[in-house]
């Protein structure tokens, strides 16, 4: 499958990476929108949460979890933003379902 997110995910890809586990990666997003922009990951390829299942459920879990951890290290102790971009509409660029860590400056409601 051509999908960009599986490449950095199986290494064919590099990328900046900040967190690896059995089940997920995390790497610093190319084109920050914050001092802080990171992406979670599944292993697994799911096109969005809109594919995503009750299968999926403990990994979800494990992705937001793994999220909150990273904003943890990166001492964005003020706050931080998790955002799952789906679809057209929502803005979604690459279909690989991800968490985008946003923090280091105040975010701004609504967003755009
Ligand atoms: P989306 O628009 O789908 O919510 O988010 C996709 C994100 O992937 C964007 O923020 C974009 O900057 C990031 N991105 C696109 N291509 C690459 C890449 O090759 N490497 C990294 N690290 N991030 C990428
Ligand atoms: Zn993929």
């Amino acid at each position: 499958m051509d999908c960009l997110f599986c490449k950095i995910a199986n290494g064919e890809i590099p990328a900046i990476k900040v967190h690896e586990d059995a089940l997920c990666i995390a790497f610093s997003d190319i084109h920050p929108q914050a001092p802080a922009h990171l992406l979670v990951i599944p292993r697994q390829h799911i096109a969005s949460i809109a594919q995503a299942g009750k299968e999926d459920q403990a990994l979800l879990g494990h992705l937001i979890l793994v999220a909150a951890e990273l904003a943890a290290k990166q001492n964005l102790s003020k706050g931080f933003r998790i955002v799952m971009n789906t679809g057209d509409d929502g803005g979604q660029t690459v279909h690989h379902l991800h968490l985008h860590v946003l923090g280091g400056r105040a975010m701004h409601w609504p967003p755009g």
